[in-house]
């Protein structure tokens, strides 16, 4: 058989709503003519991890050819002692992700409908369509999550909600009481899950009540991840926190076997280098506010930052300058952003909190690009 040929014989048929799929488009880490610079468009720590961290990666290189701990015990362990929860309400997944597509295939299919914001984050609608359900997109509040448009979306078919706090690609944040208002507001058969992806990024007065909801209500599902603040996007692991029953149905379906020794070794050490942590936080708080001032000081030039609790910026721009034209002139002087066409957003680019000298070097780039140098 011809290449040709293949296109035009007869062929396994793939689902409607597994084509309705946009697949998911990651952060670039080259640019466009191959050169490799400043990425800040996947939201990754600057700082790398603790060397504990990569030793502790490393010290599962003699066991390469086991497997992992199916049930991740020694990891669910050091979570429940770090963050005073029940081990057993805890479930690890190959990155956040995974727990996410997990929720999905236990609790929503076909004739289901799940719900999240218009500016939310990518993997929903691709989890969402993946098993079958109808995504329901809730409008934006001024590129917040607004509570009361979830709510006026909730019908007897409604089997999920997805809320990222804060959320990406806005950075946006909905209080405790935001959070408790949208969870009393939905049925009990409506599970409510709330991705705390960059939850470690948030001033320490900053609590959603996600885990207490979690641990006191039966629809209510946390996520976490290791790929931001602990800086091991590349070890794939995340977890999340439910009822006993809500993890049980999910346990069901998970991967047999997830992240590596190596990884589940790397995520305990990271847990416990509560210093990195904290630096990372007060780097990132730092900067993010200085960025913010930067872009906010050019709004002669029709640019916005969108205010963010997060490890990035969402930064609008309103005036002379596309996002496109930035996007690619920031690339030119060596800084991948992400440009962000795709979610509806072709005037904005989400641009990460990298290093003093990256975001020194990428204020100057965008003010000579604005025309504001
Ligand atoms: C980065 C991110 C995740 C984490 O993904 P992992 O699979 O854990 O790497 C989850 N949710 C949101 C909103 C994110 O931005």
């Amino acid at each position: 058989m011809t290449d040709t040929d293949i296109l035009t014989a007869d062929a396994p048929v793939p689902k409607d709503w597994i084509m309705a799929i946009a697949p998911y488009v990651p952060g670039k880490s080259k640019t466009d003519d191959g050169r490799s610079v400043a990425k800040l468009s996947s939201n990754e720590n600057p700082f790398g991890t603790s060397q504990a961290v990569r030793d502790a990666f490393v010290s599962a290189a003699p066991v390469l050819e086991r497997y992992p701990d199916s049930a991740a015990v020694e990891l669910r362990t050091a979570l429940g002692a770090h963050y005073d929860l029940d081990p057993e309400r805890i479930l690890c997944g190959t990155g956040s992700d995974e727990v996410l597509h997990m929720a999905a295939g236990a609790f929503a299919g076909p004739g289901d409908e799940v719900i999240y914001v218009r500016y939310g984050f990518t993997v929903y609608p691709i989890a969402t369509r993946r098993v079958g359900a109808t995504p329901v997109v809730a409008p934006d509040k001024d590129y917040a999550t607004d509570v009361d448009a979830i709510l006026a979306r909730v019908t007897d078919r409604t089997r999920i909600v997805f809320v990222a706090n804060p959320n990406n690609p806005t950075g946006t944040y909905s209080s405790r009481a935001e959070i408790a208002r949208l969870h009393a507001g939905l049925p009990r058969h409506v599970l409510l899950v709330l991705d705390q992806a960059y939850t470690e990024y948030l001033d320490s007065q900053d609590d959603d009540g996600g885990l207490e909801l979690a641990r006191t209500q039966p629809n209510v599902l946390v996520t976490r991840t290791f790929s931001k603040i602990f800086g091991l996007a590349s070890a794939r692991v995340g977890w999340g926190y439910g009822s006993p029953a809500v993890i049980d149905a999910m346990n069901r379906i998970r991967q047999p076997f997830s992240f590596s020794i190596a990884a589940g070794r790397a995520a305990i050490a990271a847990l416990h280098d509560r210093d990195f942590v904290e630096r990372s936080r007060a780097h990132n708080l730092e900067w993010r506010t200085r960025f913010e001032a930067e872009i906010n000081a050019l709004g002669n030039k029709g640019l916005r930052a969108v205010p963010s609790k997060a490890n990035f910026s969402l930064v609008l721009f309103e005036g002379e300058t596309s996002a496109e034209t930035a996007y690619k002139g920031l690339m030119d002087a060596g800084y991948i952003v992400r440009w962000l066409p795709g979610q509806d957003l072709p005037h904005g680019l989400r641009i990460t909190i990298g290093t003093p000298e990256e975001m020194t070097g990428l204020i100057a780039a965008l003010r000579k690009i604005v025309g504001a140098a």
